[in-house]
């Protein structure tokens, strides 16, 4: 799920299928939106006759086709699993729909932290309103986490865990290539959103830092166009977020206290529609800001929240 630029996110358009490699072919969700761009790519992975399926889409039923014209595509009869990226819907959502139409397999995933709210300290926003620990109940997990290997013919992919986007989300180096299934942690368009509640912006900057560690070549995300350039992206994101945090804090230096107003401040010049989601990205960044002991907050009178740098 991508921040929601239209002018990003609506221009996009991709194929519904296409070989990136000869061990990744791709077939597109077919559930393009504000916050999916294109909509969600799910990749079929390996040499074999069988293949791994990363990520499912909504579960669609205008998907099944696309996906039956990829695995002829790439030459393969069947899937041999599933390997989730993360439990939001427009991930795991073609689950059953796929277990129902090629039969039983198994479905690798990292579970959803029980501990974890769909509401918190920044909610209200998150156009996350599923509750994700109750669709990954249905899917009878194969569980894997960080360093874990699930294998096909041809092709190893390598688990690291990244939260911060969503806190169980795992991205996968396909060793053979040395390229990287970011999910949604790194996009082909926009920018990854952080939702209210379940999301960690400062969990998410350990892991574009744990990503940048793999020195990936390519990256095949969940949205948007593979990333030929994979270390330069992971920099530009880093990078992206740092400048954020300074305007934030210069802001906040200046005297701004409000979220409402920061926004303001620095989306300047861009179309009040995006300034929800704006609002929760400084949300995000102040509260990574205050978990670091460099921004708190008071409530004013109305109940709304007030921050201020810490002195
Ligand atoms: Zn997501």
């Amino acid at each position: 799920m991508a921040d929601p630029n239209p002018a990003i996110l609506g221009g996009t358009l991709l194929p519904n299928v296409l070989e990136l490699s000869p061990r990744v072919g791709v077939a597109l969700g077919q559930n393009p939106s504000m916050f999916t761009g294109p909509g969600t790519n799910t990749y079929l992975v390996g040499l074999g006759k069988k293949r791994l399926l990363v990520d499912t889409g909504s579960g669609l039923e205008a998907y099944m086709p696309v996906l039956e014209e990829a695995l002829a595509r790439v030459g393969c009869v069947g899937l041999e699993g599933i390997v989730l990226t993360h439990a939001h819907p427009d991930h795991i959502g073609g689950v059953d729909q796929i277990r129902a139409h090629f039969g039983e397999m198994p479905v690798y995933k990292r579970p959803w932290p029980s501990e974890t709210g769909l509401s918190g300290p920044g909610g209200g926003v998150s156009p996350i309103s599923v509750a994700e620990p109750d669709r990954q109940a249905h899917c009878r997990l194969e569980r894997i986490d960080h360093g874990d290997v699930v294998e096909t013919e041809g092709a190893r992919l390598r688990a690291v865990y990244t939260p911060g986007h969503a806190p169980d989300h795992l991205c996968y180096v396909l060793e053979e290539e040395g390229n990287l299934f970011s999910g949604d942690n790194v996009l082909g368009v926009g920018t990854t959103v952080i939702p209210g509640g379940s999301g960690d912006l400062g969990d998410y900057m350990a892991s574009l830092d744990r990503l940048l560690a793999e020195k990936p070549n390519q990256i095949y995300p969940a949205h948007g166009p593979r990333i030929d350039r994979g270390v330069a992206k992971i920099e530009e994101y880093i990078a992206h977020r740092r400048e954020r945090e300074r305007q934030i804090v210069a802001a906040l230096a200046e005297g701004l206290q409000d979220v409402p107003a920061i926004v303001r401040r620095i989306y300047v010049g861009y179309p009040e529609s995006l300034f929800a989601a704006a609002g929760q990205s400084v949300t995000a960044h102040l509260l990574k800001l205050e978990r670091e002991g460099r921004a708190r907050r008071s409530e004013a009178a109305d109940g709304s929240l007030l921050w201020a740098l810490v002195a």
